[in-house]
């Protein structure tokens, strides 16, 4: 967090949020509505228009409590405490744990203290640097922090990436095959059938960046191709992590070429070649690739061993299918049930709920209310 040093001191003995109770609130309205708020309208009322009054108000008379609240005295304000006040605003988060206030309406907060200020003939304590700082880290902070939880899924993904060989060709393949079938959600068997016909790298006609885009469940018995399914997935937006990446470079590895891992993208602009066959074929111990692909079953295998091997619980994931450990970490990664069923294919949200327990016990649970 990077606020102002004094800010964080005094931060520490601030009891009470702005966001006030009831009793208090209606206190504050007593003291100030008919007096200062008149009069406060009244300079204000030919320079802002009537929403920014209605706004200032509540905002002043939100200060007003606050400052009761903490002991301070809120006309004339010490900038400090207008510092800390902002500073304890941007903090405070709605029940779902997104901020309470935007830093556009933090921004008008500070503006209301310093109107009323002015309407009194007094300096504006918003001017001073602690409170520009203050509202300045604010902003720095949101941007560095966007809303979304970062997805525990990419923590997992890494951690799985990091035990693979450091060199050979399963070091190539395995990327893929992690990347492909954890965050494409795949069922092991589906995983194991992708043939080079099946992908296609494709560009996000929003972003224009590319993408791989899988065909599933394409079977002798299914030449219409009407029960098809597919899956995509986007360009990663670091390099380990890049499924479209991961796949350019396992062709090359196929076309007999050495991988050279720079840490840059490959994906921009990249077009296989074509290529037929499984795209995940056995590897024998030496490192000679077979034309046979991988069983579902030594795809599981690999996985759970990966998973093993990264200190993880390996029930979760190549035991029972990869698509579990998709939606429960996807899941504690903040997904809607709706954005797990679409990646994942599933058409029940019950399946989907049973992973989402799983993942986290206590959301939306009302143990969590009974004050123990
Ligand atoms: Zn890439």
């Amino acid at each position: 967090m990077s606020l102002p040093e004094p800010v964080q001191h005094a931060l520490v003995r601030v009891s009470h949020s702005v966001l006030i109770d009831v009793d208090a609130l209606a206190g504050v309205r007593e003291r100030f509505d008919d007096e200062q708020a008149a009069s406060l309208s009244g300079y204000l009322r030919s320079a802002q228009s009537p929403n920014t009054v209605r706004a200032y108000r509540s905002d002043w008379i939100a200060w007003a409590g606050w400052c009761q609240a903490e002991g301070r005295q809120a006309l004339p304000a010490d900038p400090l405490d207008v510092a800390v006040y902002l500073a304890v605003a941007a903090d405070t988060v709605k029940p779902d744990g997104s901020p309470a206030f935007g830093p556009s309406t933090l921004e008008r907060k500070s503006a209301a203290i310093s109107a009323v200020h002015a309407a009194n003939g007094l300096p504006s304590p918003t001017r001073s640097d602690v409170v520009r700082l203050t509202l300045r880290g604010i902003r720095r902070t949101r941007k560095a922090q966007p809303q979304r939880k970062r997805p525990v899924l990419l923590d997992t993904l890494e951690a799985l990436l990091a035990e693979r060989p450091p060199e050979g060709p399963a070091r190539t393949r395995d990327a893929l095959l992690l990347l492909v079938g954890f965050a494409g959600a795949l069922r092991r068997s589906e995983l194991a059938g992708v043939e080079f016909e099946d992908v296609t790298v494709d560009v996000d006609p929003r972003t224009h960046e590319p993408l791989l885009l899988i065909r599933l469940g394409t079977t002798k018995t299914d030449q219409t191709g009407k029960h098809q399914q597919s899956v995509v997935l986007p360009r990663g937006s670091r390099r380990p992590t890049c499924p479209v990446c991961a796949f350019a470079d396992w062709t090359e590895v196929l076309d007999g070429k050495e991988i050279i891992e720079t840490g840059l993208h490959r994906c921009h602009g990249y077009q296989p070649g074509a290529r037929q066959g499984a795209v995940f074929p056995i590897i024998n111990r030496h490192g000679g690739i077979s034309a046979k692909a991988m069983s579902g079953r030594a795809v599981a295998e690999l996985v759970k061993r990966y998973a093993v091997r990264a200190g993880l619980d390996p029930a979760m994931f190549g035991g029972h299918s990869l698509r579990a450990g998709f939606a429960t970490q996807a899941a504690l990664g903040g997904a809607s049930d709706r954005e797990i069923m679409r990646q994942g294919r599933w058409t029940n949200p019950r399946t989907v709920h049973r992973y989402i327990r799983t993942a986290n016990p206590l959301e939306d649970n009302a143990v969590t209310r009974l004050g123990l």
